[in-house]
C-alpha cells in the first residue's frame, strides 16, 4: 500500500540493488552497519514522514508564518514536528557520533531527506539549513566556535541559516555591501541588510546562528574581498548560556506563492551599531567557505524537485485508479460500455509513465551523487578520492537545475491527471506545484546553474570529471548493448550520449575560436540534454538489474509464457516492481532520448536570434 509520498521499494532498489551501497560496510567508517540496520532506519524515517511531518503539509500552508512586533512565528503544528524530528536525532544523522550524529552514509541521509521533504518541504527547510550552517562551523570553525555553536546546532537546540542575498546582490554576489568593522578583541561589527533569508527568524529555537557574507572594511571589491562571519541572533556567554540580543532585527517576511510554512525574512544587521560577528575561517575566504553550504543547499534543492515529484506521482496514480470517467477506448461505440477508471486511458498512462520514469531516473541520479560523497570519504588513494569528488563537482549543478525543473513538470503533469480537481485546494496537487516552483529559482537560478556547469563544471580537472562520467555511461552501454530486451533502448542511449559528448567538444572548439557566446546562450539547453542523458543512463543501468531479477522470479514461479508472466505480475508485487523499472527505462529511451541528437544538432546551428533581437522588438 502506497504511503502516498515515496516509493520506499524503489529507494531500497536504488540503494542496495543498483548502487550496491552495502560495499560501504567493508570499510572502517561504515563497518558497524548492516543492510538490515539501514532498512530499519529508513522504516523509522518513513513513519516520521507519514505520521508526524505529512500532517503539517496542508495545515502549515494554510496558517503560514506570521510577523508581529518584530518577531516571526511558524505554523503551530511545526513545533511538535520539530521536537520529534530533533529528538529522533535526524538532524545530524549523517554526521559522525563524535559530533552527536549517527554516522549514517550520505546515501541513506539523502533517502531520509527525500521522505521528510516529500512529506512537507517547508518544514524540511528548518533542519536542512541548520545542518548546513553547523557543517560550515564543523569544517572551518575553531574548537571554541565548535563548542559554542556547532554541537547545539547539530542537536537542534539552535537553528541556522545562510545569509548571502541582499537587495542589490542576488545572482551577483560581487555586489555584497554588508560590512564588517574590526573590534579590538578580534571580533567584528556587522552592518547591512540581507533579504530572502530562509528560516531567518522563527520561534522553533531560542537562538539562530547566521553565517553572513560581509566585506571587512578596506578589503577589495568583488567576491575576492568577501569574508564570512558567525552572527548569532542572541549573543552567547562564555559558559554557553544565552546573553543579550545581538542587534539582528527582522524587517519582515515575504508573502510567497508556496513554501508558506518556511519563513523568508529580511534581516537588518547592526541597525543600532551593536551587531557582533566572529570571523569563520580566514579573511577574504568567505566565498570559498560558503560554497560548502551552497553546494549542500543545491543538492537539497535538487532533492526538493524529487520530493515534490514523488509525492505528486503517488497521489496521481491513486487518483487515476479511482476516478471513473470515459469509456474504455477498446469498447468503441458500444452503447452498453461502462465508464472506466481514468488509468485505463492511453493518455493518462503516458502521463504516469512520464512522471514515473523521470522520478526513478532522478532518484538514481541523486542517490548516486550522495554515494559519491560516501565513496570519497572511504577512498584509499588520492586519485580515487579525486574521481569520486569529481563526479560530485560535475553533477551538483545538474542535480540542482535538472531535478528542480523536471520536478516542477512532474507536479504539473500530476495536476493534469487530476483534471480540474487538481487545480483546487481541496487536493494537494496545487500545493506541490506552488511549493516546488521556488526550487528553480533559489540557491542560484537554473539559468545560473547551467552557466556554472558549462563555464566551470565541464572544464574542471582539464575535463576529466566530464570524461569520467561519459566513460561510466559507455561502460553501461557496453554491458547492456546485447541485452535481449533492452539492447534497442541501449542503442538509443548510445546515440544520445555520443551526441552530448560531441556537443561538449563543440562548445570547447567554439570557445577556442572566440565564439564563447554559443556555449553561454545554449548553457541551459546543454544542462537539460546532459540531465536527460544521465537519467537515461541510470534508468538503463537499473533496468538491467531489474530485468535479471524479474527473469529469476519468472523462473522460480514457472511463468514461462507471456500469459503466465502477465498473470504473475498482477499478483506478485516484486515482479510488478521490477517490470515497472524495466518499463520506465524503455519509455524514457523512446520518449526522451530519441530527441537528444536533434536537440544537439539544433544547438550546433549557432542560432543567435535572442542576441540579435533589439530591446524594442521584445516589447512593442
Ligand atoms: C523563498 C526564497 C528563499 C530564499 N532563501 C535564501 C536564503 O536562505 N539565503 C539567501 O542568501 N538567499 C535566499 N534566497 C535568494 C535567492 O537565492 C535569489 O532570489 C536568487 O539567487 C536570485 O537572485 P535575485 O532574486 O536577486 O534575481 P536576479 O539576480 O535579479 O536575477 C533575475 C533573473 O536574471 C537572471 N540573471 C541574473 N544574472 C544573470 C547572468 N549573469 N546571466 C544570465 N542570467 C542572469 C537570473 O537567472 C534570473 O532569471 C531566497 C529567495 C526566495 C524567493
Amino acid at each position: 500500500m502506497s504511503n502516498l509520498l515515496v516509493n520506499t521499494r524503489d529507494q531500497e532498489f536504488v540503494l542496495f540493488e543498483q548502487l550496491g551501497i552495502d560495499k560501504l560496510f567493508e570499510t572502517e567508517a561504515f563497518k558497524d552497519f548492516t543492510k538490515d540496520d539501514l532498512l530499519m532506519i529508513l522504516k523509522e524515517a518513513e513513519k516520521l514522514a507519514v505520521n508526524v511531518i505529512a500532517p503539517t503539509f496542508a495545515e502549515g500552508d494554510k496558517e503560514g508564518c506570521k510577523f508581529k512586533d518584530g518577531k516571526v512565528s511558524v505554523p503551530k503544528c511545526f513545533h511538535e514536528a520539530w521536537k520529534k524530528y530533533v529528538e529522533g536525532g535526524w538532524l545530524a544523522a549523517g554526521e559522525s557520533p563524535e559530533v552527536g550524529g549517527q554516522g549514517l552514509p550520505r546515501s541513506i541521509a539523502f533517502a531520509v531527506s527525500e521522505l521528510v521533504g516529500a512529506a512537507n518541504y517547508s518544514f524540511q527547510m528548518y533542519p536542512g539549513l541548520t545542518h548546513g550552517a553547523a557543517g560550515l562551523i564543523h569544517s572551518y570553525g575553531t574548537e571554541e566556535q565548535k563548542n559554542k555553536y556547532m554541537y547545539k546546532m547539530y542537536a537542534g537546540e539552535w537553528a541556522g541559516t545562510m545569509c548571502l542575498t541582499e537587495p542589490g546582490a542576488g545572482s551577483d554576489l560581487n555586489l555584497v555591501k554588508t560590512t564588517a568593522k574590526r573590534l579590538p578583541d578580534g571580533k567584528f561589527l556587522i552592518t547591512g541588510t540581507k533579504c530572502f533569508i530562509s528560516s531567518g527568524d522563527h520561534d522553533l529555537t531560542p537562538n539562530i546562528i547566521h553565517p553572513v557574507l560581509a566585506r571587512i572594511e578596506g578589503d577589495p571589491p568583488g567576491t575576492k574581498g568577501i569574508s564570512i562571519f558567525i552572527v548569532p541572533k542572541i549573543r552567547v556567554n562564555d559558559d554557553g548560556s544565552l546573553g543579550e540580543p545581538n542587534d539582528v532585527n527582522t524587517g519582515g517576511i515575504e508573502h510567497k506563492m508556496g513554501i508558506k510554512g518556511s519563513a523568508t525574512a529580511t534581516l537588518n544587521f547592526g541597525e543600532n551599531g551593536k551587531c557582533i560577528g566572529e570571523l569563520l575561517g580566514g579573511e577574504r575566504e568567505g566565498m570559498k567557505i560558503m560554497f560548502q553550504m551552497m553546494n549542500e543547499a543545491r543538492l537539497g534543492t535538487g532533492l526538493q524537485g524529487l520530493d515534490s515529484a514523488t509525492a505528486s506521482y503517488e497521489h496521481a496514480v491513486q487518483y487515476a485508479k479511482e476516478r471513473i470517467q470515459g469509456n474504455d477506448i477498446m469498447a468503441g461505440k458500444d452503447p452498453n460500455a461502462k465508464p472506466v477508471a481514468i488509468i485505463n486511458h492511453p493518455d493518462i498512462r503516458r502521463k504516469l509513465m512520464w512522471m514515473k520514469s523521470h522520478i526513478e531516473g532522478m532518484r538514481s541520479l541523486c542517490y548516486f551523487v550522495a554515494y559519491c560523497m560516501d565513496r570519497s570519504t572511504v577512498s584509499k588513494t588520492e586519485e580515487e578520492k579525486a574521481n569520486w569528488e569529481g563526479f560530485l563537482d560535475l553533477l551538483t549543478t545538474v542535480v540542482k537545475a535538472y531535478c528542480s525543473d523536471k520536478g516542477l513538470l512532474v507536479c504539473s503533469t500530476g495536476m493534469d491527471v487530476y483534471g480540474g480537481y487538481g487545480y483546487c485546494q481541496e487536493y494537494p496537487m496545487e500545493q506541490y506545484m506552488r511549493d516546488e516552483k521556488i526550487a528553480t529559482i533559489y540557491e542560484g537560478t537554473n539559468g545560473i546553474q547551467s552557466l556554472t556547469l558549462v563555464g566551470r563544471g565541464l572544464g574542471q580537472r582539464k575535463g576529466m570529471n566530464a570524461m569520467n562520467m561519459f566513460a561510466e555511461i559507455q561502460k553501461n552501454i557496453k554491458k547492456m548493448k546485447e541485452h535481449k530486451e533492452l539492447g534497442k533502448h541501449t542503442a538509443i542511449l548510445e546515440e544520445a550520449s555520443n551526441a552530448c559528448a560531441e556537443l561538449t567538444m563543440f562548445f570547447v572548439q567554439a570557445g577556442k575560436a572566440g565564439n564563447f557566446l554559443l556555449p553561454i546562450l545554449n548553457a541551459y539547453k546543454f544542462m537539460e540534454i546532459f540531465g536527460d542523458v544521465l537519467v537515461g543512463h541510470f534508468l538503463i543501468d537499473g533496468a538491467g538489474v531489474a530485468a535479471e531479477k524479474l527473469a529469476a522470479i519468472y523462473k522460480a514461479k514457472g511463468a514461462d509464457t507471456p500469459e503466465k508472466q502477465k498473470a504473475l505480475i498482477k499478483d506478485d508485487k516484486e515482479a510488478a516492481f521490477y517490470f515497472g523499472r524495466v518499463a520506465s527505462a524503455k519509455f524514457f529511451a523512446v520518449e526522451i532520448l530519441t530527441t537528444v541528437k536533434a536537440r544537439c544538432e539544433a544547438v550546433k546551428m549557432d542560432d543567435k536570434t535572442p542576441l540579435e533581437m533589439s530591446e524594442e522588438a521584445f516589447a512593442y
